[in-house]
């Protein structure tokens, strides 16, 4: 699950956030709140039919509530001890097909083979820190899209990522371009056991598609994005110089933006529109 150099850019949540949580093994920050669990569950607004794919159920907490909601559960664990745990708490739901759990890193979890329907499966969890990088990327690339995801992160990868300050990033803009995110509530340290260095914040991505590529070419795309924030204290015209002077001109102005924007000024939309005027290629 490691990032690729040409599609979208996930890995400055791992980079910047993960040291923080160092000590709990796995990340493991068990929700004690069980309010949180519920508004997690609920925030996800899973539709008839629909199946619900958990990562890292823990001791159930969410698993719970999720399967409150009458749809079909399949969560994967890594630890074994916890998946022993959770046999014995769920026994009933194993056995009536209602959950499923898969003894696995989410990493090896092939979503392309398994039975999960692209668009009709929503993932919910209460996310391992140290891999909300690469759980966003692998969910939102993939080629069986979930139709949502409420996900428990930390506050200020939630806050980066739906651009709360009004300036755009790699990583904002690498969310968006799939999906609708937005933060549904806040969970303080002291909702979890034992409690993390820093808050979370409930966010949920909807409308997961890949309907934004239609017209423009997704490595172009995430190319020209890189460049322009290739040095956050320059004009994004003068990052963008690689692709040639006078033809970044011309596409700002025929996109209208100034000459003395930055990279984090501009929104997903003009970025699109500016891939599609530099004519550049993958
Ligand atoms: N869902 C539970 C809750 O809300 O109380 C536990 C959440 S805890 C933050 C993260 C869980 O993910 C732990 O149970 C941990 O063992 C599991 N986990 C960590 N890394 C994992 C991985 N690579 N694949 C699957 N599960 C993982």
């Amino acid at each position: 699950m490691r990032q690729k150099g040409k599609s979208a850019d996930f890995s400055t949540i791992t980079m910047r956030y993960a040291r923080k949580t160092r000590g709990a093994r796995l990340g493991q920050h068990f929700l004690t709140g069980q309010w949180a669990a519920r508004a997690l569950a609920r925030a996800a607004e899973v539709r008839a039919g629909e199946t619900i794919l958990e990562i890292g159920p823990g001791k159930g907490a969410l698993t719970k509530e999720l399967l409150a909601t009458g749809n079909k559960v399949v969560a994967v664990e890594k630890d074994e001890v916890l998946v022993g745990q959770l046999e014995d708490a769920f026994a009933h739901e194993t056995t009536s097909g209602a959950l499923t759990l898969v003894s696995q890193d989410i990493r090896n979890f092939d979503v392309a083979s398994s039975n999960l329907i692209a668009g009709t499966y929503v993932v919910a969890a209460n996310i391992p820190y140290y891999i909300t990088g690469e759980i966003v990327r692998t969910f939102l690339t993939a080629k069986k899209q979930p139709r949502a995801m409420a996900l428990l992160v930390q506050k200020e990868v939630a806050e980066r990522i739906i651009a709360r300050d009004g300036k755009e990033s790699i990583l904002s803009l690498s969310v968006k371009a799939y999906g609708a995110p937005k933060i549904v509530a806040k969970v303080s340290r002291g909702n979890f056991s034992p409690p993390p260095s820093v808050d979370s914040a409930i966010l949920l991505i909807e409308n997961i598609s890949r309907t934004f590529f239609v017209d423009v070419d997704e490595s172009v795309f995430f190319k020209i994005v890189r460049a322009g924030f290739a040095s956050k204290r320059k004009f994004l015209v003068s990052n963008l110089c690689v692709f040639g002077k006078e033809n970044v001109s011309r596409a700002f102005a025929a996109c209208g933006i100034s000459e003395k924007a930055r990279a984090e000024d501009v929104p997903l939309e003009k970025w699109k529109l500016l891939a599609l005027k530099l004519g550049v290629r993958s």
